[in-house]
């Protein structure tokens, strides 16, 4: 049996070796006044510097420190549903590395949990320290999200959170490639409810988030909990072959009753144009669908651990 822990929180990391020691010291600080049990679980996403190394000198000084390596670099989602497999607690708190999401408000998190709710999401009122194109492609991204999908996750929320046992024995079950786990938390059900908070800059290090990883988990989010899109392209193209019909009306119009001839083949080689790229944008669409749908029938696992420090051997369990 392993040892009973009330709280448990997840980390994932990726090249931090610039904050991890102070990350460290601030949880640590915050879940000593809980006065309960608990873990830090890192999940190291294989790291390229020495955030590995310093997170495994930690965890023998601590034995509530906990690291998982990856095999590889597998991304940020992934990263956080390995760290919920492992986690023992009866609560489970999913926290980015950087400290941008301040460790203090865990203690506001865990008064909810205790008034009876199974999922206390960090909602941010106020973005610091991000550039005007990261916070004006968040804001539009999580109301194209909500536009696009039937059930309701709430906007302007990351992965901070803090999850019951049950909700994440849930999670556990779910076996979805391309996650987007704020949506599937949402999904899930139960008692929900947000705490507010301004998000910090980051403490220090670089964002691990290009564009590419941004674009990803944008589509992931999309594509994961609605098909309009592919809906879209059959409304838009009964419209356009609508609009279609009603010119060619217009041209016999103009060929049988006016002295207009309709002239030119300029008007014809832009709308070819026009819409064989409006067919190829479509084409794609469709394909990212079926792309997931290969992705999903492949039946990879999820993740791969290189190994684990800090646990015992019983607790490697895994599920996927
Ligand atoms: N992260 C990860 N794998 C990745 C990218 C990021 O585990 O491939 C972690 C990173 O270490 C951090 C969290 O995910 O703890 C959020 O990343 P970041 O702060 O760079 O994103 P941003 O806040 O800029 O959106
Ligand atoms: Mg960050």
């Amino acid at each position: 049996m392993t040892e009973y822990v009330r709280y448990s929180v997840v980390i994932p990391v990726f090249n931090e070796e610039a904050v991890i020691q102070e990350t460290y010291q601030r949880l640590k600080q915050v879940m000593n006044r809980t006065d309960s049990s608990y873990e830090l679980l890192f999940v190291n996403d294989g790291s390229r510097d020495h955030t590995a190394a310093i997170l495994q000198g930690i965890s023998e000084t601590d034995e509530r420190v906990k690291l998982i390596n990856f095999s590889r670099n597998f991304g940020h989602q992934i990263a956080i549903t390995a760290g919920m497999d492992y986690a023992n607690g009866d609560a489970v708190v999913v926290i980015d590395a950087d400290l941008q999401d301040p460790p203090e408000l865990i203690l506001e998190m865990i008064a909810k949990w205790k008034e009876g709710y199974d999922v206390v999401y960090a909602k941010r009122t106020k973005r610091k320290g991000e550039t005007f194109f990261k916070k004006q492609t968040a804001h539009l991204f999580y109301r194209i999200l909500q536009a696009s999908t039937d059930i309701a996750i709430p906007v302007d929320t990351g992965d901070f959170r803090l999850m019951d046992r049950k909700v994440c024995d849930e999670m556990s079950r779910l076996t979805e490639k391309n996650r987007f786990v704020r949506g599937l938390v949402s999904w899930v059900g139960f008692r929900q409810t947000a705490v507010e908070y301004v998000r910090d800059e980051r403490a220090a290090g670089e964002t691990k988030y290009p564009l590419k990883k941004m674009l990803k988990l944008s589509m992931d989010g999309i594509t994961s909990f609605s098909i309009k899109p592919l809906k879209l392209a059959t409304y838009l193209g009964g419209m356009l072959s609508i609009s279609g019909l009603a010119y060619l009306v217009v041209i016999i119009y103009l060929k049988l009753f006016t002295e207009n001839a309709v002239a030119g083949w300029n008007g014809i080689a832009i709308m070819q144009l026009f819409f064989s790229g409006f067919i190829l944008i479509i084409l794609g669409l469709v394909g990212e669908y079926i792309g997931r749908i290969y992705d999903e029938s492949k039946g990879r696992p999820l993740y791969i651990v290189r190994d684990c420090y800090g646990m015992k051997k019983k607790e490697r369990r895994i599920k996927r």
